[in-house]
């Protein structure tokens, strides 16, 4: 079915089975979550329930709440599966594909993208279209790579907020994504340093890599004031998220050992959704180490009252990890999980 830009595959064949189901909706897919289940509840008539909590990605994936309500599966719409995380119950996955001027956005990177040999990436809209791009730049004689990624991306070419490993591979010269904002180009470029340009398949629009640049530069200087800011730190708040693609309890443990080790006090923060407000009744920590999504650490530390690091970071901030050459906290795999 259409939905407003967005076209939605529902496989109503896979559904039959079930009699109740959990339906799971990202923020931009929600404005559809009623008309989804009206149509399902019609087709096959099974009982329907839509998520109301927030879903930030495809390692927020509602078992429980499923298994909660009694639900035999869980519906996910709009992200792509992760593929190391084990499912211990039915879920499906039913990608939300954006429509992509195939031609235009070939043109846009050949007129604009300086490099000859390029890696593309994309979200899961537009991923069905990047091999279609790729036939087409090599008609104009670029080189074109499609990573494979590692075990946590489904689709070659993919790229989550965590874990860009698609970009990384080969010796290519540069980074083309194709999607929306600047959160993916600028994860990309803290974990690649290499130019990365980004097309918006929306407004046709390009974000060149002295753009996206400026904005790694002013995170990066944020991000050693706030290691430098925790240096004499003595109470460290571990954060671990209860959501299972973005659950690292191993590493969790193991950080409070270390800190314990140094004769500092260290507290293991259990929660599903990170927030400020979940953390401020405890009293001041002089320092926050998120293993959770490593954007919260990255995009929202000025929502925290503490500084608040990635895992990496807190190795620059005992010495084990030199302080030049950043290296972004990449989840690829959950397997810490205890
Ligand atoms: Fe997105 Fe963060 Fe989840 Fe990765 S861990 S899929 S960036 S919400």
């Amino acid at each position: 079915m259409i939905l407003g830009s967005y076209r939605i595959d529902i496989p109503f064949d896979q559904l039959k089975r079930y009699k109740r189901l959990l339906l799971q909706f990202p923020a931009g897919l929600k404005v559809y979550a009623r008309k989804i289940a009206d149509v399902i509840e019609e087709k096959i008539g099974s009982e329907v329930f839509i998520s109301s909590d927030a879903c930030f990605g495809a390692c927020d994936i509602a078992v429980d709440l499923a298994k909660s309500i009694g639900a035999d599966a869980l519906i996910h719409f709009g992200h792509l599966p992760i593929p190391n995380i084990k499912l211990d119950f039915p879920v499906i996955f039913v990608n939300a594909v954006m429509d992509l001027n195939v031609q235009k956005v070939s043109e846009i990177i050949r007129e604009n993208v300086r490099e000859k040999s390029i890696n593309l990436v994309t979200t899961a809209q537009h991923i069905n279209f990047v091999y279609d791009i790729k036939e087409e730049l090599e008609n104009q004689k670029f080189s074109v790579q499609i990573g494979k990624g590692d075990d946590r991306i489904f689709k070659p070419g993919l790229v989550l907020g965590c874990n860009f490993s698609s970009a990384l591979c080969g010796d290519t010269n540069s980074i083309v994504f194709i999607g929306t904002g600047s959160f993916h180009p600028i994860g990309i470029f803290l974990a690649a340093s290499k130019p990365v340009y980004a097309i918006d398949p929306a407004s046709m629009t390009i974000k060149m890599p002295e753009e996206i640049a400026k904005k790694r530069e002013k995170i990066l200087k944020k991000r050693y004031a706030l290691i430098a800011l925790s240096r004499d730190a003595k109470k460290f708040g571990i954060i671990i998220s209860s959501k299972i693609g973005q659950r690292r309890l191993g590493l969790a443990i193991k950080l409070k050992r270390e800190i314990e080790k140094m004769g500092k006090d260290a507290h293991l923060l259990v929660m599903n959704n990170v927030t400020p407000e979940s953390l401020r009744d405890f009293g001041k920590f002089d320092c926050l180490i998120s293993t959770a999504c490593p954007r919260i650490a990255i995009d929202d530390s000025d929502n925290f009252d503490s500084p608040i690091l990635t895992p990496i970071e807190f190795e620059i901030l005992t010495g084990k990890k030199k302080i030049n050459g950043y290296i972004f906290d990449s989840i690829s795999s959950i397997q810490d999980s205890l």
